[in-house]
């Protein structure tokens, strides 16, 4: 790269900088303009005499890196510029003279290979394969992709660690900054991933480019995502390092995936052998539920190691949790749907399990205190989200808390009495579900049902359970 250091040098000799405050160093103006011809198609020309129509597009660049990052647009190269461009990241660029990213570049199968090319000496190559295994695998939870590996020149997704030219025209640049880079989808090297073999990859470790997170984001472009401005989203321009354990893609990530390919509808389930004689009867008077929650555009009704299944165009389906949602307990204590989150918790004990469709979240289960929730609260009895405040209540018994879904924290004047918040509630609140504008609370086999927090009916448990015939099939 000595070139380009002599480029920017030119450069850097012409640079005269407006900044009120303080003139960047000169190493920092050679950085910008590298950085911004790389990512942002500055097009500025070294030529004597022409520095002033490039310095205007140079402001330019800047103002739409500040915006695209959300820092404070100024055009200058302020020192939270200088910083953010210093950050190691993805090789592809934020905006781009090539950019080929459009919403209409996708495989058109969703069948993919991929070939694992050259491996790095950094990790072994039983780590290198099941870093990129699992890096697939992060897409594929959440579409109806499927990777399959192999061993010929034609695979769809070709990988390779390499350090400075390798034969395409966008050359590694040594250690930090630029970490690896991925085309997107197409023919030849369409959908290739490629990784600077001068970074350190590890495995798990922060001591070097965790190779799971760099490969998991360059998939994303090998799928066709471009860079998204969500911080904390996977295709953040930027690394930042994760506990790989506790990973989970960004609901920024999922959407766009998702737009491309549609959700992961295939469910490979092993279902166990039925017991007709204890599962419980939606035509039983005595029927408690142990949670209720809207999910997606079904209603899902736990008892015991069931779950009814109802949308309002079919007939409740029984099941046993663990053929449609394994993972998940039995006998759950409450669930609820975030539509802030996009997500459905379901709460047990002091733990907490998060799904996305009917995926299960990265991360997840995880400890009730992640809500905010006082560590004397050793189970929540019921949980419910109001649509029209966004905020989400969380019962113990006969007291309930509020929480802020947009600000993620609890409400303070919380616990209050439920008597106090729902006039005419009698008893504990042993589920909870919202329908329709109002909120149905479950005392044993009562539902009260409130509207705009007055009780408008008692109801029983039927009313939104209906019983229909009793010889369940169990899918
Ligand atoms: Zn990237
Ligand atoms: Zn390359």
């Amino acid at each position: 790269m000595i070139c380009s250091q002599l480029c920017f040098l030119t450069g850097l000799v012409l640079a005269v900088h407006a900044g009120p405050i303080s003139q960047p160093a000169a190493t920092d103006q050679a950085v910008a303009e590298s950085y911004l011809k790389t990512f942002y198609n500055l097009t500025i020309d070294e030529a004597p005499g022409t520095f002033r129509r490039a310095s205007t597009e140079m402001i330019e660049k800047v103002r739409q890196m500040q915006k695209f990052f959300r820092l404070k647009v100024t055009g200058k190269l302020d020192q939270e510029t200088i910083e953010m461009m210093k950050k190691p990241r993805c090789g592809v660029p934020d905006v781009a003279a090539y950019s080929t990213f459009g919403e209409s570049l996708k495989w058109r199968t969703n069948k993919l290979t991929y070939r694992i090319e050259k491996y790095t000496p950094d990790l072994s190559v039983a780590e290198v394969d099941d870093s990129i295994h699992r890096a697939l695998q992060v897409w594929a939870e959440v579409t109806p992709l499927r990777f399959t590996r192999v061993n010929n020149s034609g695979a769809d997704i070709i990988i390779r660690f390499a350090s400075g030219y390798h034969g395409d025209p966008y050359p590694f640049d040594g250690p930090s900054n630029t970490l690896a880079h991925a085309f997107a989808p197409g023919p030849g090297i369409g959908g290739d991933a490629h990784f600077d073999e001068d970074e350190t990859f590890t495995f798990r470790s922060s001591k070097g480019f965790v190779l799971f997170l760099v490969a998991a984001h360059e998939f994303g472009h090998s799928l066709g995502l471009s860079h998204s401005n969500v911080p904390g989203a996977l295709m953040y321009p930027t690394y930042s390092f994760k506990d790989v354990d506790r990973f989970s893609l960004s609901l920024d990530d999922i959407q766009g995936i998702q737009s491309l390919y549609g959700l992961n509808t295939v469910r490979t389930r092993d279902v166990p052998d039925p017991e007709p004689l204890s599962n419980p009867d939606a035509c039983d008077a005595k029927l408690i539920l142990d949670a209720v929650t809207t999910f997606g555009g079904e209603t899902m009704f736990f008892k015991d190691k069931y779950v009814w299944r109802s949308s309002q165009s079919t007939r409740p389906e029984q099941h046993l949790i663990q053929s449609l949602l394994p993972n998940l307990p039995n006998n759950v204590d409450a669930a609820y749907e975030s539509p802030v989150q996009n997500k459905v918790f379901v709460f047990k004990g002091k733990r907490v399990w998060a799904l996305s469709g009917y995926n299960f979240v990265r991360g997840y289960p995880t400890s009730l205190s992640i809500l905010g929730l006082p560590s004397s609260v050793r189970k929540i009895t019921a949980a419910v989200h109001d649509q029209r405040t966004g905020k989400t209540l969380l019962f113990t018994d006969s007291y309930y808390y509020s929480f802020d879904e947009r600000r993620r924290s609890m409400e303070a004047g919380y616990p209050r009495r439920v008597e106090d918040g729902f006039p005419g509630m009698a008893g504990v609140v042993t589920a909870a579900h919202y329908f329709s504008g109002n909120i149905y609370l479950y005392s044993g086999t009562n539902v009260f049902e409130f509207s705009s927090r007055r009780l408008y009916r008692v109801l029983q448990n039927n009313q939104l359970l209906p019983c229909v015939n009793k010889n369940y099939n169990l899918k």
